[in-house]
């Protein structure tokens, strides 16, 4: 299976390094016709607001949503899932608006701006999973049909799923824990083997 990284900027070379581990290939994607026969998308953390912009340069909205409504599966970490968001405090990135989760940039404070914690992920099982969170953005609305994975110990949510879309402010291609990258991987649509 080859799954696709957003790699316009950010660590998405982490992202591929962690699939890599899983026995997965992780395609560089820079150009909208590379998301053909893609049915999985990590958007990765870096800083949404360079993102944002060169996602317009290179005509990747319009492909990336595509994919959305198709029902394949997209991951946003960190800036990633400031990208996937329905709606932003500011005006400025521009989100894809595909999961409907609303999301404050940098809403930890500067003072705070990176600390890690440990979570409890629903579906992950008991063991818990390490955040590590830098300038992360909160989620400061969750939508109906949106299911919080995990939160901080004050309730705040920090991982939310949507039917196929993923999403969490914290970096787990930073640590050495597999378990979300599996996670995303088993909601990727399998393709139907073509009929003899
Ligand atoms: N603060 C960054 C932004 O607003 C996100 C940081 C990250 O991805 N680690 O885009």
């Amino acid at each position: 299976m080859e799954v696709g990284v957003l790699a316009l900027q950010g660590d998405f070379a982490e992202h591929i390094a962690v699939l890599k581990r899983l026995g997965v290939t992780g395609r560089e994607i820079r150009l909208p016709e590379q998301l053909e026969n893609i049915n999985g998308l990590i958007i990765p953390g870096g800083e949404s607001t360079t993102l944002s912009r060169l996602m317009s340069i290179y005509s990747m909205r319009e492909p990336i949503e595509q994919m959305s409504r198709q029902g394949k599966a997209i991951w946003g970490t960190c800036a990633g899932m400031i990208m996937v968001a329905q709606e932003i405090t500011e005006e400025d990135p521009v989100p894809l608006k595909l999961m409907d989760i609303g999301v404050l940039r940098n809403g930890f404070g500067r003072q705070v701006d990176s600390f890690e914690q440990d979570l409890q992920v629903i579906d992950l099982g008991p063991a818990p999973f390490h955040g590590v969170f830098i300038r992360a953005p909160v989620i400061t609305r969750v939508g109906r049909e949106v299911k919080v994975m995990a939160t901080l110990p004050d309730g705040q949510p920090v991982a939310v799923r949507q039917g196929n879309l993923l999403a969490t402010s914290f970096h787990p291609e930073l640590t050495a824990d597999n378990r979300l990258h599996q996670y995303f991987l088993d909601l990727i649509p399998q393709e139907s083997s073509p009929s003899a």
